[in-house]
């Protein structure tokens, strides 16, 4: 899979806010946007312009997609998705985006950011209802029971993540047995438990045009 391979700090300055995109270091004042909260590049320090009503759409797509990690592609696939579902097509975007396992796996505190957990998906330290999985865009459902396999468990790295996530808190829909490192899919994540600064509306105008 393609990925982005510059710092991902570069894309909270350019969105103009933090993206939690690097675990731990997100909440200290080593955060790129603590020190420097201003667009990177040769005119990042000039003021930033009032955005046109599609820069705007522009902007929240490319945050939202910034977000979860994805590619152009993939998020229009989402989109797509999203749209031919019954329902608001911004808040099916946001719960399929939030369905993922990586998201999941990130959300249940087992990885320190979405890119670690797609890492740690594609290296195989985790099961779903108990069978291996290695897909980072599997969707996960109700009633799922994500666990960190048991020869993964006393891995730095996971363990690492369990700690530092305890900042975090766990979103409405997950459970997680920290010592037995096991997480429940309560139910399907909806819009309202999402807390992030999304405008899913604007991506909905975006791909409208
Ligand atoms: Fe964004 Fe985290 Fe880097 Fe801060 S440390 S700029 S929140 S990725």
């Amino acid at each position: 899979m393609a990925r982005y391979k510059d710092s991902v700090c570069c894309l909270c300055r350019r969105e103009g806010l933090k993206l939690f995109l690097k675990g731990d270091r997100c909440y200290t004042d080593k955060c790129a946007i603590e020190r420097r909260e201003y667009a990177p590049g040769q005119h990042g320090q000039e003021r930033r312009s009032k955005l046109s009503e599609y820069g705007l759409q522009l902007r929240e797509k490319q945050k939202v997609r910034r977000i979860y990690g994805l590619l152009e592609r993939s998020f229009q696939r989402f989109f797509d998705k999203a749209d031919r579902m019954k329902g608001e097509t911004g808040k099916n975007l946001i719960q399929l985006l939030e369905s993922r396992l990586d998201n999941t796996i990130y959300r249940m505190g087992f990885a320190n950011s979405r890119n670690e957990a797609r890492m740690l998906i594609t290296q195989s330290h985790f099961l779903v209802n108990n069978k291996k999985i290695t897909i980072p865009s599997a969707r996960i459902k109700g009633g799922d029971l994500v666990s960190v396999k048991e020869r993964s468990r006393k891995m730095a790295r996971i363990v690492a993540a369990l700690e530092a996530s305890q900042r975090r808190g766990l979103p409405e829909w997950l459970e997680v047995d920290r010592e037995k490192m096991i997480g429940t899919v309560k139910t399907l994540p909806q819009r309202d438990a999402v807390t992030m600064p999304i405008t899913e509306q604007l991506i909905v105008e975006y791909y409208s045009k």
